[in-house]
């Protein structure tokens, strides 16, 4: 296939705090469940790389994680991790919650934004949940600080298109930086450990989601189907009947739900087997925690 000569190509990171619906939007514009999405906070722990492809543009997303906690290191560490996604990008969208704009976070976030220097939007997220007159007020708010400023709910958005072709006006002529075939950079025992973390945090309340850590142990690809082993990794001993339920009910119930959102998007039949293992405080051990993924 040859490529059309005005071809596009880059990158643009996905900015603002927890919950405001930075997967949602991602995950609509690739049409696919790349990054999880649950109504908790703090469920995307680490950048997700998602590429969209067209004919006549590649996009390559940056979907950050919010940070919610009020930590006396937040600050720093909220500037470094920003600062180091929005370095290479082409584009910054920003994202926030309309009905809570602005809060000290989306201040901050708008100050980094504008010290970077580089073309920004913004976007006032989840408008089915407020009034005409808000949106208003709040576009007229943001709007000197960022190139455009868009009211969208990426819940319900038929604007995608449009916001697309916004997009690709702000990217450089490249030919694509990706195979056009790949929609993330990202392995499928990634996507795996992703669902199951997802199920878990859907399937149980309070601290266990918080406490637990899925680490694949093995993704062996087979003619008819693919197994997985995994292991699920919690802190206390006390937290493991609770994983399990009565007679392993409900560990069967996330381990069915896992194979079917794995199967859906690898596209082929999963046999999952799980095991749940206590690492007594694993959040507070750092050489756990670069084990399980988490730099
Ligand atoms: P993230 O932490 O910024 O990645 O946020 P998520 O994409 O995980 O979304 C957090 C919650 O907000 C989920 O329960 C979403 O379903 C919900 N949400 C996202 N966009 C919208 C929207 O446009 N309208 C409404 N009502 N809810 C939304
Ligand atoms: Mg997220």
């Amino acid at each position: 296939m040859t490529l059309p000569e005005n071809f596009k190509a880059g990158f643009v990171s996905i900015v603002g705090k927890a919950n405001v619906g930075k997967s949602t939007l991602m995950n609509r514009i690739l049409g696919e469940k790349l990054s999880i999405v649950t109504p908790k906070p703090q469920t995307t722990r680490v950048s997700i790389k998602g590429i969209y492809n067209s004919d006549d543009m590649q996009i390559i997303f940056l979907d950050t994680p919010g940070f919610v906690e009020p930590r006396y290191e937040l600050h720093n560490r909220m500037i470094n991790y920003i600062k180091e996604s929005l370095k290479d990008s082409d584009l910054i969208i920003f994202i926030t919650d309309i009905n809570d704009f602005p809060t000290e976070y989306d201040q901050k976030v708008i100050e980094l934004i504008k010290e970077v220097k580089k073309p920004s939007i913004a976007l006032l997220n989840k408008i089915d949940l407020c009034t005409e007159s808000m949106i208003k007020d709040k576009t007229e708010k943001i709007n000197q600080s960022f190139d455009k400023v868009y009211p969208i709910s990426a819940l319900y958005v038929k604007e995608i298109d449009s916001l697309l072709k916004e997009i690709c006006t702000f990217l450089p002529y490249n030919p694509p930086l990706y195979s056009q075939e790949d929609m993330s950079d990202l392995p499928m025992r990634f996507f795996a450990q992703e669902i199951i973390r997802e199920r878990i945090f859907m399937n149980l309340d309070q601290e266990i989601p918080y406490s637990s850590a899925v680490v694949v142990d093995a993704y062996e690809e087979h003619e008819r189907h693919d197994f997985i082993r995994a292991t699920i990794y919690l802190e206390r001993e006390t937290q493991k009947p609770i994983l399990l339920g009565k007679n392993g009910a409900k560990i069967g119930k996330i381990r069915r739900e896992a194979e079917l959102g794995i199967q859906q998007l690898s596209g082929k039949p999963t046999k999952l087997n799980l095991w749940i293992k206590v690492k007594p405080d694993w959040r507070k051990k750092s050489g756990l925690l670069s084990i399980f993924g988490y730099k």
